[in-house]
């Protein structure tokens, strides 16, 4: 470890995040140092921060969905240079493993991981990142990772021109599921959500209908929609076990149903099979992550009005509250602020 310091918060147990001076992170020969303009805070990272999720456990620093700017490269990096903005994966795969040879890179048996990017300075390996244009933004670039999740999920759901598009849930990625799937041609595309806010902004984002799941009957109002079919294609994006087999009720037959949430180890949910294979012959997905999609959500991220999603910046000094409230508020991204200076 290097003898220089930085600010960084240290993730010390359930739902406790506490800033100190840390040392800064060693920059290893294919990798670079990145002052962090932003890292936003991942639906993801208030889950593992619960400590219910058994393989990632405390004390570590989070914070996985940042950009910023190069300051130091290893001596084998090629294509990165010291002044470069980047936005960055928060691991890197390695190219020659059985999985990552067979289109699966997510599934690598040898993948490095980036040090956490709740801090001022993050070191990641040169093949995690990806240079920002010079006309957007850190506030934009800070999307990458969640953009890409969400450009995953939506291909996983086989999403079609005019088609229709159901997302069940309302957060920050399945906000983008719903743009991206607008963008796509879906039509229409629908989302289903008990919080109000969040289906004020679906309309924001690209919803054509909304369906509040605790006051109407969610399949009535789809069939109605649909003059119907029902949904040809549709997200699960809520994390709630029985939205799966709403997400598979709700589907038009032979329609497409992609699980794309998270779920706690040994979840169970019951699916009517006899709906689903008989009845509908649905093509039931799931989707994690979003292999060899880096590159490509680099050049669609322009095109993602993302900022209407920014509900806080709030500085790494404030990091436990800021968990705190998107843990308990309709939060859509809180993006984390390591230094008070600009960042050009
Ligand atoms: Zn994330
Ligand atoms: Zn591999």
């Amino acid at each position: 470890m290097s003898s220089k310091m930085m600010r960084g918060g240290y993730w010390d147990g359930p739902y406790s995040m506490t800033v100190m001076d840390v040392p800064q992170p060693d920059v290893g020969p294919d990798q670079v140092k990145v002052k962090v303009a932003y890292c936003a805070i991942c639906e993801n990272d208030v889950w593992i921060s619960s400590g219910e999720f058994f393989e990632v456990q405390p004390p570590r620093i989070l914070g996985h969905e940042f950009c910023g700017k190069i300051v130091e490269v290893g001596k084998d990096v090629k294509h990165y240079k010291a002044g470069d903005r980047v936005a960055c994966n928060m691991q890197v795969f390695c190219g020659t493993c059985w999985y990552c040879h067979n289109g699966y890179e997510h599934f690598c048996q040898n993948i490095v991981q980036a040090t956490g990017a709740f801090a001022q300075y993050a070191v990641v390996s040169e093949k995690a990142c990806e240079h920002m244009p010079d006309d957007m933004s850190y506030e934009h670039g800070v999307f990458l990772e969640v953009t890409s999740a969400a450009m995953y999920s939506v291909e996983r759901a086989e999403v079609k021109m005019g088609r229709s598009f159901a997302v069940i849930g309302g957060g920050a990625k399945a906000q983008l599921e719903l743009m991206i799937g607008r963008q796509k041609g879906a039509c229409p595309v629908i989302c289903i959500d008990p919080s109000e806010v969040r289906r004020k902004k679906a309309l924001e984002m690209g919803a054509d209908y909304v369906i509040d799941p605790s006051s109407e009957d969610v399949q009535e109002a789809v069939l109605k929609i649909t003059k119907g079919h029902g949904v040809d294609h549709v997200i699960e994006s809520s994390g709630i076990p029985e939205n799966c087999s709403l997400a598979c009720d709700i589907a038009a037959a032979c329609g497409t149903v992609n699980f794309a949430a998270n779920y706690l180890p040994g979840t169970k949910c019951t699916l009517d099979l006899w709906q689903l294979r008989l009845m509908k012959q649905l093509r039931v997905h799931t989707s994690i992550q979003s292999p060899y999609l880096f590159e490509r959500t680099m050049e669609y991220l322009p095109r993602m009005e993302v900022e209407k999603l920014i509900t806080a910046i709030r500085p790494l000094e404030e990091l436990n509250d800021a968990f705190l409230q998107q843990r308990d508020h309709e939060e859509f991204k809180i993006l984390i602020k390591p230094w008070d200076e600009k960042i050009d």
